[in-house]
């Protein structure tokens, strides 16, 4: 295998496979990923997509618009027979290849039902009242709403002009009776990093007591460059820190809800604590040890969802609008009019968005579809009336 194959492979999180995976992968170029057939849900993309009620287009939750590779629905497919068992080897099996492809001890690794359920676990093992939350500024909610929800205070720091999070001001915030330190890295909604060297510096300041979970649910769609890297990449061998990981987006799992934790052996003993055993079914872990070895469609999903980006991009700058640099698969857009006008006809139009965020209130998040939902996008958006001026 090239150097440069190598060096792909591994910063996209796949080069400890390759040593599992090497007959399928020896002398792949990689050009063939990209042509490889494409998956279901494109099949049923139709030429030009009509948006309805009753078939919208789905661009509001960061979901794979490609759905998972043929080989992965082959093994849905065929594990719905097993239904009736409790899990047996799946488990393990699954455990096994992602202590692989991590190079870590298989007892590094906890299976939740989405990395949701890893939030879930991370809150229930780390918060308490007194044991604060700090987290970013808009950031991915769901942690800061279980918080919330228990009565614990969480401190909403906002990102930096860089849209990176503002470790600095977050550092002061965890300086007394904190017990989780969120990271989200590329972050939610607005799809930015946050250098892993300037994050290292940070944990190295931080109370020893503190729980680092940087979630790394967009990893995969990071363009490589030298600010960014995955904590699972080169380990950083700090009994503090827990890395979340979802299938729900790069491998198009999100309906099957599976993903997993790393951490050190002790850190990753507490965090199932007063979990269900099994909350991960049997065709979920079949479908998710599939979809790490289908190792090609993860490329493929990486080249599509670049080249996908990029056009929506250039659709942005030919409507002279702003967006925030994205590298991740939704975007945070400035429509340059108040957001909730254009989240509305968009919905009229049968096309679905994310939310707004109350801290980048002028900006809409558009998860990014298959070309063809995203022409159903853009002509949508076109038929907005005039603003005769700038509203923002
Ligand atoms: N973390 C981030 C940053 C997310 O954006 C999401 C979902 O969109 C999740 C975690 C939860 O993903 P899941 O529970 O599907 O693994």
């Amino acid at each position: 295998m090239s150097v440069s194959r190598r060096k792909l492979l591994r910063d996209i999180g796949v080069g400890a496979v390759v040593g599992a995976a090497a007959p399928a992968l020896r002398g792949f170029p990689l050009t063939s990923a990209t042509e490889a057939p494409r998956a279901n849900s494109v099949a049923a993309d139709q030429l030009s997509r009509v948006a309805t009620a009753a078939d919208p287009v789905l661009l509001y939750r960061n979901e794979n618009p490609y759905g998972p590779s043929e080989k992965v629905l082959a093994v849905l497919r065929e594990s719905v027979a097993s239904g009736n068992r409790y899990p047996r080897t799946e488990y393990d099996t699954l455990i096994g290849k992602l202590a692989a492809l991590h190079n870590v001890k298989q007892e590094q690794i906890v299976l939740g039902c989405g990395s949701g359920e890893i939030l879930g676990m991370a809150a229930l093992a780390f918060l308490k009242p007194g044991k604060k939350l700090v987290q970013a500024a808009p950031t991915f909610p769901s942690l800061g709403k279980l918080a919330q929800g228990a009565g614990i205070e969480v401190a909403s720091v906002p990102l930096n002009k860089r849209y990176e999070h503002d470790l600095a001001a977050m550092q002061d915030a965890a300086r007394a009776s904190t017990g989780i330190v969120y990271i989200v890295n590329p972050n939610n909604p607005t799809g930015t990093i946050t250098p892993r060297k300037d994050i290292e510096a940070f944990i190295g300041k931080l109370p020893s007591d503190v729980i680092v979970l940087i979630d790394e649910a967009y990893h995969h769609f990071v363009t490589p460059n030298t600010a960014y890297e995955s904590f699972l990449e080169r380990h950083f061998d700090d009994p503090r820190i827990v890395v979340s990981r979802t299938f729900s987006k790069i491998y198009g799992l999100a309906g099957m809800r599976i993903g997993y934790a790393v951490a050190t052996p002790e850190l990753a003993k507490k965090l199932p604590a007063g979990f269900p055993n099994w909350s991960v079914s049997v065709v979920s872990a079949r479908a998710a040890s599939a979809a790490l070895d289908d190792v090609d469609y993860v490329l493929l999903g990486i080249k599509r969802n670049t080249d996908d980006r990029q056009e929506f991009m250039n659709q942005v700058n030919a409507r002279m609008l702003r967006a925030i640099d994205s590298q991740a698969n939704f975007v945070m857009v400035n429509p340059m009019r108040p957001p909730d006008e254009v989240i509305e006809h968009l919905k009229k139009n049968h096309i679905l968005i994310g939310p707004k965020y109350p801290v980048l209130d002028k900006y809409i998040r558009v998860s990014l579809g298959t070309p063809n939902e995203m022409q159903a996008f853009w002509r949508a958006w076109d038929l907005l009336p005039s603003t005769g001026k700038m509203a923002m």
